[in-house]
């Protein structure tokens, strides 16, 4: 392979990796290995772009990358995962949009991915039909829908990976969102940075930086996935002026760890990627083997919380069909009479007495005035 053509997206997405032949360039595998991959090949879709294989560790089959990208037999043992937890489906005002939250939809502009992550949330509803953008028709009625509803001021492009598109393509609706005037906020949601990082060209930067304030969020999982490119590419998206952040699924054996956790956390703020979300791994259709107690989540960001930069501890949650939920550990230990009992980050237990809000005949003097009139009283 010439390292020029490696540094062109087009290329990348060219020459996934898509059969076992060609995974052999990329690492070692024994005839179980392959048998594993094989026998759940056809249940749910698998692609990697040479870039993100050649982070793979060729000897180590529990290699955090390997498992976030290769089909593995246990993705057809989940009797309890269900295609659609979020129940995305009965949250479609149009199609293409979802909409669960008043003031802010997922706009899925794309069915395209880079890399087709075993844990994606849309692996069964999105994806498996024909590789493809979805129809200018589509699009522009889901653009139609934004601009006809007021109350929604933040708009988060997603898919698919909406950085697949054409910059033409994207500009197309990022202009026309950005032109609506209740629309506050453009966010995009892609993973390239991580799994691509050769899509976040100059001029894809040049393009975005014109439709401010736009935000991008990402998904980095495990420090192995920081490395010069994806710098580079976080460094560019950064200097267009876009803030990052980073939304990580918590997944069994790959990042379930304080010391992976506390890495990556770390390592994403160093190139400038603030930790936004840790996902709770959805009870979705084969990810059994990816899934963790609640608890092993709950127990990770404790060891965060004030061990590291406040900047670089994500929040916790777990998505539901009502909106995302909080899972952060509880720091108020409880209540003594109207004083909140609380629990440091080394454990420490502290006792806030809880102020009075004042009404508004109350005046500031009135406590001095209170002690003067029972000193008068008892005097
Ligand atoms: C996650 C999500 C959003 C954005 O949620 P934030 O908490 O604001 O990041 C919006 N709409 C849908 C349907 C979502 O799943």
């Amino acid at each position: 392979m010439d390292k020029k053509q490696q540094k062109d997206w087009k290329w990348q997405l060219k020459n996934r990796i898509t059969t076992i032949g060609q995974l052999e360039d990329f690492i070692n595998l024994s005839p179980p290995e392959k048998e594993r991959i094989g026998a759940a090949s056809g249940r749910f879709e698998w692609a990697i772009t040479p870039y993100y294989a050649g982070l793979m560790d060729p000897d180590n089959p529990d290699c955090p990358i390997r498992k976030q990208a290769l089909a593995d037999v246990e993705e057809l043992h989940d009797n309890l995962g269900v295609p659609d937890p979020l129940d995305e489906g009965k949250h479609q005002p149009v199609e293409l949009i979802i909409q669960v939250y008043p003031d802010r939809v997922a706009f899925c502009v794309g069915n395209r991915c880079a890399v087709y992550c075993r844990h994606c949330l849309r692996k069964e509803t999105m994806f498996g039909e024909e590789d493809a953008d979805f129809s200018q028709e589509k699009i522009q009625r889901g653009i139609e829908y934004v601009r006809e509803n007021n109350d929604i001021r933040d708009v988060l492009l997603t898919g698919g990976d909406p950085l697949l598109m054409s910059d033409e393509r994207i500009e197309n609706v990022v202009c026309q969102l950005h032109e609506i005037p209740h629309v506050e906020v453009i966010r995009i949601g892609s993973r390239t940075p991580c799994t691509l990082p050769q899509r976040i060209t100059d001029e894809l930067c040049e393009m975005l930086k014109k439709y401010h304030p736009l935000y991008l969020n990402t998904q980095f999982n495990h420090p192995r996935e920081i490395t010069p490119e994806s710098e580079r590419a976080c460094a560019m998206l950064a200097e267009a002026g876009i803030p990052l952040g980073n939304q990580s699924v918590l997944m069994a054996g790959i990042n379930d760890s304080v010391e992976v956790m506390k890495k990556l956390c770390r390592e994403l703020m160093r190139i400038r990627v603030r930790p936004y979300y840790l996902y709770q791994c959805q009870i979705l259709s084969g990810t059994r083997h990816l899934r963790t107690p609640i608890e092993r989540g709950r127990e990770i960001i404790e060891q965060l919380q004030g061990y590291t930069s406040g900047l670089a501890v994500p929040k916790y949650v777990l998505d539901t069909p009502y909106g995302k939920i909080p899972l952060s550990p509880n720091y108020v230990v409880g209540r003594e009479g109207d004083d909140f009992v609380l629990k440091s980050w080394d454990g420490k237990v502290w006792r806030e007495p809880n102020p009075v809000e004042l009404s508004h005949e109350d005046t500031v003097e009135e406590p001095q005035l209170k002690a003067c009139r029972q000193r008068c009283s008892t005097g």
